[in-house]
């Protein structure tokens, strides 16, 4: 939101006094199925990390004349009494015109009833000293993903990064921090299948929570080394995997037997015995097996597994969606690694 919605009130009413020190949490608006099951929000008082609003709308941008400085005490006062619009419960306070410099503080009011009410407490969350103000029109400031990886990558030293993005909207995110996701996949094909579809997926959702999708990717001519020889047999053509210096043959066209290595996984397997009566030397590639000696230790693991045709599968840090798996799929099994975070990451 650019234009301000704090408003001056009139002369008349009396400004409350400051009960920041014994404010309830903050009232929570909107449709969000975890603000209907009585979450109370951590602000204020929230100490934790990765704060981002969940709705744009809760965040005012107001500037502040000249004469009042930036500081909690000169904004609490400036700020108490004046009405604030039903849904803000975020000031951005800043200059006039003026970005360099901007603080970030929590207001209440009530948020129930008219569609302006008077601002009863306001607490600082962020000094202008540890905000940086951003501006980056690639960024939609409404998934937390794009807001963190905007935040880390263009106010690394800042405790909050303010943002303007996509459609001028503004909003913020403090001491951004994002669950790291290994995704693990064979390659060929190129790009990563797996990677780029959890990408994309990433990209238009908003309410996961902001992760960092980190490629761990097994090369096929790398697995071929594991039991060298001079003829692989490879699941598919399409993937367009290659074993440098070796005959390949492809299960999917059905080529006549020869003395080969299949790189494949279970379902090769089961494909091969089924066509040749029997079982070749064999390299598993099934990325899910990893989680057997690998287990997930930094952060979580996103996999795929031959064997699922139309199920996600989780444990403990890790899912696994089937090998053709839909970009909704891929949507479900995000969100299961989500709600395993410990404690549960919410916009507030
Ligand atoms: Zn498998």
């Amino acid at each position: 939101m650019t234009a301000a919605d704090i408003r001056r009130l009139p002369l008349s009413r009396t400004a409350p006094h400051d009960r920041t020190g014994t404010a309830a949490p903050a009232a929570r608006t909107g449709g969000d199925a975890r603000e209907e099951e009585g979450a109370t929000s951590p602000v204020p008082g929230f100490t934790g990390p990765n704060l981002i609003p969940n709705r744009y709308r809760g965040v005012s941008v107001t500037p502040i004349p000249d004469g009042v400085p930036l500081t909690e005490e000169a904004l609490r006062e400036y700020l108490l009494g004046r009405d604030a619009y039903r849904r803000t419960r975020f000031v951005i306070a800043r200059k006039h015109g003026d970005f360099a410099q901007v603080a970030l503080l929590h207001v209440e009011h009530d948020m129930q009833g008219e569609l302006f009410s008077p601002v009863t407490a306001v607490t600082m969350l962020a000094r202008p000293d540890e905000c940086a103000f951003v501006v980056d029109e690639s960024v939609d400031t409404g998934i937390p993903s794009d807001l963190v990886r905007c935040a880390r990558e263009k106010a690394p030293q800042a405790r909050v990064a303010v943002i303007q993005g996509r459609y001028a909207h503004i909003s913020f995110v403090l001491e951004p921090t994002a669950l790291r996701v290994g995704v693990r996949e064979v390659v060929p094909p190129e790009p990563a299948k797996l990677l780029d579809q959890a990408t994309r997926i990433l990209a238009v959702t908003e309410n996961l929570p902001p992760m960092d999708l980190v490629g761990e990717l097994t090369d096929l001519a790398d697995l071929a080394t594991r039991m060298p020889d001079a003829h692989y047999l490879l699941p598919c053509r399409g993937s367009g995997g290659e074993v440098p210096g070796a005959t390949v043959s492809y299960l999917d066209e059905h080529p006549e037997k020869a003395d080969w290595t299949l790189l494949g996984c279970e379902r090769s397997r089961q494909i091969h015995e089924w066509f040749y009566g029997e079982d070749p030397p064999r390299v598993d590639f099934c990325p899910k097996r990893t989680l057997e000696r690998d287990p997930p230790t930094d952060g979580m693991v996103l996999t795929k597994c031959c064997l699922q045709e139309e199920h996600v599968e989780s444990g403990p840090g890790w899912v696994s969606v089937p090998w053709g798996a839909s970009l909704e799929h891929i949507r479900e099994a995000l969100a299961l690694l989500a709600a395993q975070e410990d404690p549960p990451w919410a916009p507030v």
